[in-house]
């Protein structure tokens, strides 16, 4: 794969070959894993490009003069360069690195947020945010003393955007919402309501943690102010993460964290700061991992993430398909391919969550349940848990029908 040239569709086989950890077994049945909501696996290409960094150039970057230091200065602005070119940003200034999601909103929260809302402001929020984007604004709503208020769900797993207008309002001074739902599946108008918040004079943040793995993103069609996402939901390494900014809104923006890299000059009393993005990466950064995701973005881009998307919506349809014809299960999310993401939710009042988890496990499935760092959205749908199936390019047919006959003896193994 790694000359591989933009194909047609995707060539699963080809793929599976490139992940070393797709051919182990688990109790001794093939490992499917569906549980890349959670975690991705790492192509070799991502792993090598690990082990030649710290074999061939490892040195701290931005600092030397020597040949070690310029090259992996070089490699790991490439990378920088790289992310840019894949949400189609106009610069590279516009990236900063984080350690995953969670810490690019908090960053948000941390800077801009406390410069720009005040008392009686408004956030909006979905009810279907991940704690990520959800925590972060209770306290900065706490702190300044402004309102959350929440676009809310319809039947169907979409947002209810009957009282959109009222809810967006000149009021909202930030539009912090999910591209993709990590437990409903649900893909968001980002780009309208995007366009609603900027009327309004609002800001925009998207959390794309499960949006940018899998499919094209494209933040000036997007017109938002801030996107967040993780390396290791998209092939990348554990410990790497993205926060893009807008240029001229991060040009405004005062430092995270204070320190080493992220200065210009200082005095024992003062000083002034480095240019961007440097500005906002106080520290050594992580090197070896921004690497790893330049390779990660590579082997997605050789892919193409058109077909990326149109092998996960044949995958979840067939999934869809199946799920619906077993009487016990209740399926949450939209039921339209075109309105969701790569994710597969299911409940059933007979077998509890964990259970149903442990089964499919000792299966070789690996599936996740819980709450999913949804707990209000839980509350919501009225279960304490749930089953969740997520797939990526590597997934076959196959092995959707795996979990559908798993799920199917797991259901008469627990019978009542
Ligand atoms: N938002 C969403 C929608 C997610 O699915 C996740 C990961 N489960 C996160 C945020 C947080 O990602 P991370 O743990 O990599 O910070």
């Amino acid at each position: 794969m790694a000359e591989a040239t933009q194909q047609a569709s995707i060539d699963v086989a080809r793929i599976r070959d490139d992940f070393p950890i797709l051919s182990r077994k688990v109790y001794g049945k093939p490992l499917v894993y569906l549980d890349n909501a959670a975690t991705s696996q790492k192509p070799r290409q991502v792993i090598s490009a690990l082990t030649e960094y710290y074999e061939g150039y490892n040195a701290n970057v931005h600092r030397g003069v020597h040949a070690l230091s310029m090259e992996s200065t070089e490699r790991f602005e490439q990378a920088r360069k790289k992310v840019a070119d894949f949400i189609k940003a106009d610069t590279a200034e516009s990236i900063i690195w984080t350690r995953n999601t969670t810490e690019g909103i908090n960053l948000v929260a941390k800077t801009w947020a406390q410069e720009h809302i005040k008392a009686g402001d408004e956030i909006v929020l979905t009810m279907m945010e991940h704690h990520s984007n959800l925590v972060p604004w209770q306290k900065v709503a706490q702190d300044t003393g402004a309102v959350l208020r929440f676009l809310p769900l319809a039947d169907d797993g979409t947002l209810d955007l009957d009282d959109v207008d009222s809810i967006i309002n000149p009021r909202t001074k930030l539009l912090a919402m999910v591209h993709t739902s990590n437990s409903l599946g649900t893909i968001n108008p980002v780009k309208e309501l995007a366009a609603r918040a900027r009327a309004v004079g609002a800001g925009v943040l998207i959390d794309g943690a499960q949006g940018v793995p899998h499919m094209p993103v494209d933040v000036n069609d997007l017109d938002c102010d801030f996107l967040a996402f993780s390396g290791h939901k998209m092939l990348g390494p554990t410990g790497i993460g993205v926060l893009y900014v807008k240029r001229d809104v991060l040009e405004k923006m005062e430092p995270f964290l204070r320190g080493g890299e992220m200065v210009l000059e200082v005095w024992y009393d003062r000083a002034s700061w480095n240019e961007l993005p440097m500005r906002f990466e106080a520290g050594t950064p992580n090197i070896a991992d921004a690497i790893g995701l330049g390779a990660a973005i590579d082997y997605l881009e050789a892919i193409g993430m058109d077909n990326v998307r149109e092998h996960e919506m044949r995958l979840t349809a067939r999934a869809l398909n199946g799920l619906q014809e077993i009487e016990e299960l209740d399926l949450f999310g939209p039921r339209d391919v075109n309105k969701r993401g790569d994710i597969v939710l299911i409940h059933s009042s007979e077998v509890h969550p964990h259970d149903m988890g442990t089964f499919l496990d000792r299966e070789g499935i690996a599936i996740r349940t819980g709450h999913h760092c949804n707990m209000p959205l839980m509350r919501l749908l009225g279960v304490p848990a749930t089953v969740r199936a997520s797939f990526y390019l590597y997934n076959t047919e196959e092995e959707i029908d795996v979990l559908l006959d798993a799920l199917k003896r797991a259901l008469r193994y627990f019978a009542p």
